[in-house]
């Protein structure tokens, strides 16, 4: 025991389409397109095949069993978090906690960095760009606590406005909460830059990395944040299942997340003492045979290497912007010159939603609507955007394919 169970994935140079045994379907009559991978990946046969490995010979409960069983799997799950540890290089295995998301991530941050700190007439820095998920549990907060909510202004290319950002600090700011991606527009936020101005304040910074940490590599001691959220569903991983980073002085004086088993020390009806880092904030049973997934998604996602899924997503992000602004009555949502690989657009005066479902009867995959960032499309007055979103198994045919499919659109409705 204390070998891990669950084969790695092989090194491998180059991207392997191959590897995803769902994109070799068809769809209506053409191979898949798949371009809603902000919204979730595929998964890689590895990660398939450790679920189906966990279930069929390590199941259990983890933490509490004297058992066989519950032993290989709870040194199965406590690997994962020192893979998550090394992966965005936090400081110790106990500051990553286990969620379902990373909009449970979000949601535990909000709920128990405000219970501990926040008062009355606090503030709290957001930003435009914000996928719904890190403003309602701000605002939530905010209605419990009678804090108020600070928002940071974007640009028209969809930039966040760094000299208003300066401004927001008063004494009263408590933390600072925004995406280091953003899915609606792509943009790459300077978020080192961003945790420097809220340190020079004495204000910590949770940063929401759900589109970042598969595109990105990420280093969570090198940006010195606060806490860094994300979903492993939109890396590779299976669905249900997220994590929270915060550093441990944080985490050591917050008070818990949700009640229930495992978080506690000792329990008496007139008084209960909570566990160490980190099973403080892991109440009940975790999903850990997603969490096992996520180990090896991360390491399918090593074994290629992060740096070398960043510069060929760029290659085909630029490629993709250049095909596409070809198309007369194009408009791009989301032009920064840092940019992830997230192409929103609108074509001509038709309806996003119209756009979405032509290219799908074209077996082109993309998403449409506004994405869970709605102040985004106040900003720019528009209901929605057609959204295409690369992944390492994204290749230039796709994009073909899908500048083809918007010809044809185009054709339709205008
Ligand atoms: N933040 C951002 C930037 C996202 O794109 C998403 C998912 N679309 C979330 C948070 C929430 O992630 P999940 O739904 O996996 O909890």
């Amino acid at each position: 025991m204390g070998k891990n169970l669950m084969k790695s994935p092989k090194t491998q140079n180059k991207m392997n389409r191959e590897d995803f045994p769902i994109l070799t379907q068809q769809v209506y009559n053409r191979p898949l397109v798949y371009l809603d991978n902000a919204a979730t990946t595929q998964k890689p046969q590895v990660v398939i095949d450790a679920l189906q490995h966990y279930y069929e010979t390590i199941n259990s409960n983890i933490h509490r069993g004297v058992h066989y069983l519950s032993q290989l799997a709870t040194n199965e799950f406590e690997a994962a978090r020192r893979c998550v540890q090394q992966f965005i290089n936090a400081a110790h295995d106990y500051e990553i906690i286990f969620t379902r998301g990373a909009t449970e991530a979000i949601n535990l941050v909000a709920a128990s960095f405000g219970r501990t700190y926040i008062q009355r007439g606090d503030e709290i820095i957001i930003s435009e760009m914000e996928h719904h998920s890190n403003i309602v549990p701000w605002q939530f907060l905010c209605e419990d606590r009678g804090a108020v909510l600070r928002v940071i202004p974007i640009s028209d290319e969809g930039m966040l406005d760094m000299e208003a950002y300066t401004e927001l600090f008063t004494e009263k700011t408590k933390i600072v909460a925004v995406s280091h991606v953003s899915n609606t527009l792509g943009t790459i936020n300077d978020v080192a830059e961003i945790v420097r101005i809220a340190h020079g304040h004495g204000v910590p910074v949770m940063l929401d990395g759900a589109q970042a940490v598969a595109h990105e590599p990420v280093d969570v001691q090198a940006l010195d944040c606060d806490f860094y959220c994300f979903s492993g569903h939109k890396m590779y991983a299976p669905m249900g299942v997220g994590v929270m980073y915060g550093k441990e002085r944080w985490l050591n004086e917050m008070k818990p997340y949700q009640g229930g088993g495992e978080m506690i020390s000792s329990v008496t009806f007139e008084k209960t003492t909570y566990n160490d880092l980190p099973f403080k904030f892991e109440a009940g049973t975790p999903a850990v045979g997603d969490v096992i997934g996520l180990r090896i998604a991360i390491e399918y996602m090593q074994s290629i290497g992060v740096e070398r899924i960043r510069d060929y997503e760029t290659e085909l992000l630029h490629y993709g912007m250049e095909r596409l602004s070809q198309i007369e009555g194009i408009r791009f949502i989301g032009t920064a010159p840092h940019k992830a690989a997230v192409i929103s657009f609108l074509l001509g005066s038709s309806h996003p939603y119209d756009v979405g479902v032509l290219l799908d009867h074209q077996g082109v995959a993309v998403r449409t609507g506004h994405h869970c960032t709605q102040p985004i499309m106040s900003h720019y007055g528009i209901p929605g955007t057609a959204r295409a979103s690369l992944a390492l198994y994204s290749s230039k045919e796709d994009i073909d394919r899908l500048a083809e499919a918007l010809l044809k659109a185009k054709s339709m409705l205008l």
